[in-house]
């Protein structure tokens, strides 16, 4: 009897606490471990694509792309894209919906990731001056779970000050890299301008000089930077654009990023390409432009306009192979009374838009050289 009570405490303590075993299973990556894959990365010339993901039916996507080709990928969420997660009906006066969205996004992909084997860097995008609230926000929820877990709830956030003046950049980027580095956690910072317009950001009209950094800045960064940790990756400007526009529009001089390694390089004698480079406005990019600015340090390239043109392009594809049975309920060629359930049910039409996810990210991996490229970290 005694022996039988003890068996029935220990199933309900281990019932009762399982939420927290789950994650000793998560696959998202602290900085020491991203560290490893970057490095791999700069090792072997390739990049992994950063895609920005709005709900469930865009990470289960990313994550089953990254299970495809046997790699790790980087999931992030942008300033709207995780109020959206959280509901796009929810007032974000306070940066409330988003920094729920962001966090309550998080743990789902804590939860999710070992059923896909892959290795997750999850981060988020752009965050401007007065976004400081949402980062603030996760930076509290991240501290709190590292007190649970031991682990980071992100593997890094983004700042984005390249409006404001380059000291004042680095000084406040300063302050926020102190806090991710005890949290294990990387900074990702923006210096000179992404072009295009995305996330209700709209630098279309910015003068061509700003579209890209100059060498002296990078230095600036990395020398600042580096007095308290090395653990940042900066987006720099090489005539990339936010956005997808006409051939001949863009012009990507990914020879920006290698004149500023190398100036890193004879100032500071560092290694070759000391600096972690992240392309933004990696959607509609040439190939060839990508491949050369993963020579100059690119570990990182960022998709998300030729991400929500594939899920839309899955779901009207169906729709317009089986225009005849989405019509009404009952109904179609086969029967005026025919019903269409198997048509309209929500699974089949947004399962189109998730592989077709799944095959541009795909692409986007080849493209980068980052097949296969799965490590032990
Ligand atoms: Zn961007």
């Amino acid at each position: 009897m005694v022996n039988e009570s003890i068996f029935v405490i220990c199933t309900t303590y281990f019932n009762y606490y399982k939420p927290i075993i789950y994650n000793t299973m998560s696959l998202v990556l602290s900085y020491s471990q991203a560290r490893k894959v970057f490095d791999d990365a700069k090792a072997n010339q390739y990049a992994l694509p950063a895609v920005n993901v709005i709900g469930t039916n865009s990470v289960n996507a990313s994550l089953e792309a990254a299970n495809t080709v046997n790699s790790p990928i980087i999931i992030q969420f942008s300033n709207s894209g995780a109020s959206f997660f959280a509901g796009k009906s929810r007032d974000n006066k306070t940066q409330q919906a988003s920094i729920t969205g962001a966090v309550a996004g998080a743990k789902y992909i804590h939860e999710v990731s070992d059923l896909y084997g892959m290795p997750v860097l999850l981060n988020t995008d752009h965050a401007a001056k007065k976004l400081l609230p949402w980062v603030d926000g996760m930076i509290e929820k991240g501290e709190e779970f590292f007190k649970v877990y031991g682990r980071p709830l992100f593997t890094s956030h983004m700042l984005d000050f390249s409006e404001e003046p380059l000291l004042e950049n680095i000084e406040i980027s300063k302050r926020y890299l102190e806090k991710l580095t005890k949290l294990d956690m990387y900074l990702e910072i923006e210096l000179g301008v992404t072009g295009g317009e995305e996330d209700g950001v709209d630098n279309t009209g910015v003068e061509s000089s700003k579209l890209y950094t100059q060498p002296e800045d990078v230095a600036y960064a990395y020398e600042e930077l580096m007095k308290i940790s090395d653990h940042f990756v900066v987006a720099a400007s090489f005539g990339n654009v936010h956005g997808v526009y006409k051939p001949g529009n863009v012009n990507l001089e990914p020879v920006i990023l290698k004149n500023s390694q190398d100036f890193i390089q004879q100032k500071f004698k560092t290694k070759s390409n000391p600096v972690d480079f992240v392309f933004h406005g990696g959607s509609g990019s040439d190939p060839k432009a990508i491949q050369e600015a993963i020579g100059y340090g690119v570990v990182k390239m960022n998709i998300d306009t030729d991400i929500q043109w594939a899920i839309w392009d899955g779901i009207h594809k169906y729709y317009n192979k089986n225009k005849d049975f989405l019509q009404s309920q009952l109904g179609n060629p086969t029967g005026a009374d025919s019903p269409n359930k198997k048509y309209y049910d929500p699974r089949v039409w947004l399962r189109e838009g998730e592989t077709s996810i799944r095959e541009r990210l795909v692409q986007a991996f080849e493209e980068l050289n980052g097949t296969n490229r799965l490590i032990k970290v």
